[in-house]
């Protein structure tokens, strides 16, 4: 038996880490250092700078380290330990993902969460776990950085990037001020990284006191003994309510447009190796075939969510029950929907996210060069112009942007759109947990690629200056002088 197995018995979290250290090694990890050194006004330039410290970040910044590109920094504005969803606004009990998936783990056993689980607790309780509780994956999540020793910075928020050269200049504030460049910029800024939530436009100018978003910091307490709408039929809309029906709420009505509850997980369905790295490779008019019909079926609630609101007698589904107009109404809102008039204390929008980049104020000085898919890469053969798709980044094969109009924004293909985002052009392999790690890889590959050909001639500048010999010139002897000698005889 060797070490790459998960440990079958606690053997505690510094055996793992002995372990995994010592994989490291075998493989050769992280790879030397290859990247030329730059400055600028005497200041270090990163090679890479990476927005975002929850899993894609995560992921990403080990992959760059472990392929030798070492002057990497991750900065998120989150305190340390509270990146992500997983202990904010993500109002599950457990991941609807199953816990054998390695995630971030990048082909390395002992970093799967399976090893961090079974190492700490044992086989036994492996296999008594049914899916990972959210808290215990951010718990995860925090050992790969310790054990990876991640340069990520917390408590720092990039408020502005700006194209200046051939480099990216990032503004930034809380626990570190000021100007950084980098060479390379990776947006890991997760499921609202691109713009924000979606907010349709029957909430706009309504009072913020008697709405949120789904993904809002919500005091759920207050909610205890109101009444309350919850528009979706999404993972996010039935957390959101059975965390509102927990908190005590009087009432729970889930509004939900369509006349069927979404029950079938297609693209899950469908996962695949193949449909890790082949669906990037795919006719863009696959591409839309694909992601038009997965929209178009949706992805339904997990069963377990569903079932922690249907449990509640004071929860009620209201199917095909569209909403019209929102207006407020003494303390509460009045709804007008498809079956006639609601009344409410409160509403909570589990409508996802939009990939509007001007509604960011650190893309401002990007977002009008960005190229989207409508764009002129949508074309109206491919199916449905729906707008969250027209509005996806048209990026090229290594999560580079690409500019709306070529030699405005040059800078744009060495901004890598590493998040949710990318998924019309990339397939699912920077957001969600199945294939992070191949996203990863494609990534690091193209960061690697562009590196070294910008810097292509210092690199060959170093190959005829390399002068450490490998032969010391005792290893043989030169013939031809006894043979011209034999011949002259
Ligand atoms: C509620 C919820 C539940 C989910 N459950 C699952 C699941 O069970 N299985 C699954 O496979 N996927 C799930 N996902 C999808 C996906 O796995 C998560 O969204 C995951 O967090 C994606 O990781 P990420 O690194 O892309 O983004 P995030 O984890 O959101 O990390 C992005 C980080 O970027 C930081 N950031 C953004 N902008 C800036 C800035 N300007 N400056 C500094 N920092 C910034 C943020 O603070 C944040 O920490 C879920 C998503 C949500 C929202």
């Amino acid at each position: 038996m060797t070490h790459s197995a998960a440990p079958a018995t606690a053997i505690g979290l510094q055996a793992l880490e002995e372990r995994l250290q010592s994989d490291l090694e075998l493989l050769e990890l992280p790879a030397k250092s290859w990247v030329p050194p730059r400055t600028l006004h005497g200041d270090t330039v990163r090679d890479v700078v990476v927005i975002g410290g929850g899993m894609c970040g995560l992921a990403a910044t080990a992959k760059l380290l472990f392929t030798g590109i070492s002057n990497v920094v991750a900065y998120d504005a989150a305190p340390a330990g509270e990146e992500g969803p997983w202990i904010t606004f993500a109002r599950m009990e457990t991941l609807r993902s199953p816990k054998t998936l390695h995630g971030p783990a990048l082909g390395l056993p002992q970093l799967t969460f399976r090893a961090w689980f079974t190492a700490q607790w044992g086989a036994e309780a492996w296999q008594e776990l049914d899916k990972i509780p959210k808290n215990q994956w951010m718990d995860y999540l925090v050992w790969y950085r310790q054990v990876l020793d991640l340069p990520v910075r917390n408590n720092v928020r990039i408020t502005a990037i700006t194209p200046i050269d051939d480099l990216i200049a990032l503004d930034l504030t809380g626990a570190e001020t000021g100007r950084i460049y980098t060479r390379r910029l990776v947006l890991a800024t997760g499921r609202s990284g691109l713009g924000g939530a979606a907010i349709p436009d029957f909430l706009q100018g309504v009072d913020r006191r008697f709405w949120a978003h789904s993904a809002d910091d919500i005091d759920f307490a207050a909610l205890s003994g109101k009444s309350v709408a919850v528009i979706g039929a999404g993972a996010s809309s039935m957390d959101n309510a059975a965390t509102a029906l927990e908190a005590g709420a009087a009432a729970v009505d889930m509004l939900i447009r369509r006349a069927e509850m979404p029950r079938i997980n297609k693209m899950t369905g469908i996962g695949s190796q193949g449909v890790v790295h082949g669906m990037h490779r795919l006719a863009d008019d696959w591409k839309w075939k694909f992601v038009d019909y997965t929209s178009a079926s949706q992805t339904p609630p997990p069963r377990s969510s569903t079932l922690r609101v249907s449990r509640h007698p004071q929860a009620h589904f209201y199917l095909n029950c569209g909403i019209m107009a929102v207006r407020e109404e003494g303390e509460g809102l009045a709804i007008t929907t498809t079956q006639g008039e609601k009344h409410y204390d409160f509403l909570i929008a589990a409508t996802g996210f939009a990939n509007d980049f001007n509604g960011r104020p650190e893309f401002a000085a990007v977002a009008p060069f960005i190229r989207s898919w409508s764009d002129g890469r949508y074309t109206p053969e491919m199916g449905t112009p729906r707008a969250s798709m027209l509005d996806a980044p048209d990026l090229g094969p290594d999560f580079e942007f690409r500019e709306k109009v070529p030699g405005t924004c040059p800078q744009l293909a060495h901004i890598y759109c590493f998040n949710d985002a990318a998924m019309l052009t990339h397939g699912k392999v920077s957001g969600d947990i199945p294939a992070v790690s191949a996203g990863a890889e494609r990534l690091v590959r193209g960061i690697t690629a562009s590196l070294f050909a910008e810097d292509v001639a210092s690199h060959y500048a170093s190959l005829q200056a390399y002068d450490t010999p490998e032969l010391q010139g005792d290893e043989w002897v030169d013939a031809s002088p006894l043979l011209k000698k034999e011949n002259a005889l």
